[in-house]
């Protein structure tokens, strides 16, 4: 059997480089030959795609996505792994093993992102990989992330991070994988993530809104006017503005969590007129 094998491969590689794998980097890997086809199928990838993947292990993707494209950029961490790729992957001319902490380092160009990425960097990495311009991504993240990732105005799991991540881009959840596809197997389940980078069209800058929702989203359950009110009280309006502001100001009766991107543009550009500036 196909599972079989690559599982026993990875094995073989951890085995013969006296590899002691670290949890805090998060080193799982992918073993099942079903969901690496269906992530690289998703990429709809092609000769002329430069592809950047962020934590790439011993390579099972690498591998597999080297010869569909014309360059590949694996970025690894740890030394040790980062050693073992390039063993692995002495015979693929177009790949390109760079060992550096994908936080840190700058990406070359890219147009495609593959990734099963390292699940305890997963936010800040997404906020990263946003400011890049790029094509598609398929990205691997944990369930429970990708749902808040996914969610929209009003969900259970409507976050900081869906809003500031649907300012960027459109994202959907395109398979549920289980634990069982990864080696060694992980204590959660995984879901496979379609990330396309957009420009809306909004009046405020993605920065002034997502300014506004990081004060305001700590207050999710409230009505606007309410978390309005610890907002510019944070910024010492005084009062008499403070009355004026919330005078008319949009969505006042709406609670935090049901503002979608339109309304929280229209609230911050309204914001933005009063106080000139945030
Ligand atoms: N993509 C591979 C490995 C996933 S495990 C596969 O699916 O088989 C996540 C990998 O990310 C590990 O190899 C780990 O060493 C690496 N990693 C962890 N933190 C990282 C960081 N900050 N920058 C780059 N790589 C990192």
């Amino acid at each position: 059997m196909h599972n079989y094998s690559i599982l026993e491969e990875t094995k073989r590689i951890l085995r013969e480089n006296n590899v002691w794998l670290k949890k805090r980097l998060g080193q799982s890997f992918i073993v099942d030959p079903e969901y690496i086809s269906k992530q690289i199928q998703a990429g709809e990838l092609d000769k002329n795609d430069a592809v950047l993947e962020i934590g790439a292990g011993v390579g099972n993707l690498t591998v597999k996505i080297s010869p569909l494209v014309k360059k590949i950029y694996a970025i690894e961490l740890d030394h040790n792994l980062a050693e073992i790729l390039r063993k692995r992957v002495a015979a693929h001319n177009n790949v390109e093993v760079l060992e550096c902490d994908a936080l840190k380092c700058e990406y070359p160009q890219f147009n495609k992102l593959i990734a099963n990425i390292p699940y305890n960097i997963a936010s800040p990495l997404t906020f990263k990989i946003l400011s890049y311009k790029f094509e598609l991504g398929i990205l691997m993240y944990q369930f429970e992330f990708a749902k808040r990732l996914i969610a929209k105005a009003g969900d259970e799991n409507y976050s900081r991070l869906s809003v500031n991540t649907s300012l960027k881009a459109d994202v959907q959840i395109i398979d549920f994988v289980h634990r069982t596809a990864f080696y060694p197997k992980p204590r959660v389940d995984s879901a496979l993530v379609k990330i396309v980078p957009k420009d809306i069209k909004l009046n405020s800058t993605v920065e002034e809104i997502s300014q506004v929702v990081n004060e305001i989203f700590p207050y999710k359950n409230k009505k606007i006017h309410s978390a309005i009110k610890h907002y510019m009280n944070k910024l010492n309006v005084n009062k008499e503005t403070l009355k004026q502001i919330l005078s008319d100001i949009p969505y006042s009766e709406v609670r935090v969590r049901d503002m979608n991107i339109n309304m929280l543009d229209e609230l911050t550009t309204y914001i933005l007129n009063k106080i000139g500036g945030i």
